[in-house]
């Protein structure tokens, strides 16, 4: 069952993402080779906290971190850990914050000092699909409209899409109805009504398509062990227009690429 919000509960969940903009904005900074992606996690945590917030993702179905941090060929769902950060890693930060009743959930994707172009091109390309995929997330569309946008821009460029992971709603609980694939069909899937958010988010292969699950039970990694990105906003569906509530501002101040 999709459970529409009213514009009140909107209001909420912007207030939940403001606080998870600022905490990704929080980690850009502190981005360079050395650094541990445990670190990262810590900073995370206790600038949600601070903030009234809690992590989202800590102890979701027994994760045990604030971020999930995807390096290189993993795509999503990975531990902070002692590693620490080189030149040339490309990392995907995902974080949800819980703040007032309502969760948000946004994810970018870095590369570390200089990484191949190819790989730079993958990451571009990945965060250009997002913008694609909210662009045709309006109201009287349905989710096969955004997803064809997002696969046929990526598949464009020869990239694999991965299909066992999905976009979202999201509102009281983290993972609500509908599923939001990154593939699709023109005019196919649940119409996009008033009141409607999803969190809408590409993860896109430099190889093919296919990934398995890591032995921790949470990675999800490419089986051709080619880099992967991730992007990711929020976004709310009304009548009077899409508005897109989680934001990349505090990243994009703090790390150019
Ligand atoms: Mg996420
Ligand atoms: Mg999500």
């Amino acid at each position: 069952m999709v459970k529409y919000k009213t514009r009140d509960e909107v209001e909420l969940i912007k207030e939940s993402a403001e606080i998870l903009g600022k905490a990704h904005g929080e980690i850009a900074k502190m981005i360079e080779p050395g650094v541990k992606t445990r670190q990262l996690d810590e900073r995370a945590e206790e600038f949600i906290r601070d903030h009234g917030g809690v992590p989202s993702f800590k102890n979701f179905n027994g994760f045990p971190a604030s971020l999930c941090i995807s390096l290189n060929e993993n795509v999503v769902h990975g531990f902070p850990s002692e590693y620490e950060l080189k030149e040339g890693d490309i990392m995907s930060v995902d974080c949800g914050v819980f703040y007032k009743g309502f969760h948000s959930d946004s994810a970018y994707t870095y590369p570390v000092g200089d990484v191949p172009e190819e790989v730079m091109q993958l990451l571009k390309v990945t965060k250009e699909s997002l913008y694609k995929g909210i662009e045709h997330a309006v109201y009287g569309n349905r989710v096969g409209d955004l997803a064809y946008a997002i696969q046929s821009y990526v598949e464009g460029y020869g990239y694999g899409i991965v299909r066992e992971l999905v976009g979202h709603g999201l509102g009281r609980d983290l993972h609500e109805s509908p599923e939001v694939p990154n593939y699709g069909k023109r005019g196919k899937g649940p119409l996009l009504k008033d009141g409607l958010v999803i969190a809408i988010e590409p993860m896109i292969n430099l190889g093919t398509r296919n990934v398995v699950q890591e032995a921790d039970g949470w990675t999800i990694r490419t089986a051709d062990r080619k880099p992967s990105a991730h992007f990711e906003h929020t976004v709310a569906i009304f009548k009077e227009g899409t508005e897109v509530l989680t934001t990349h501002k505090y990243i994009e101040e703090n790390f150019k690429f």
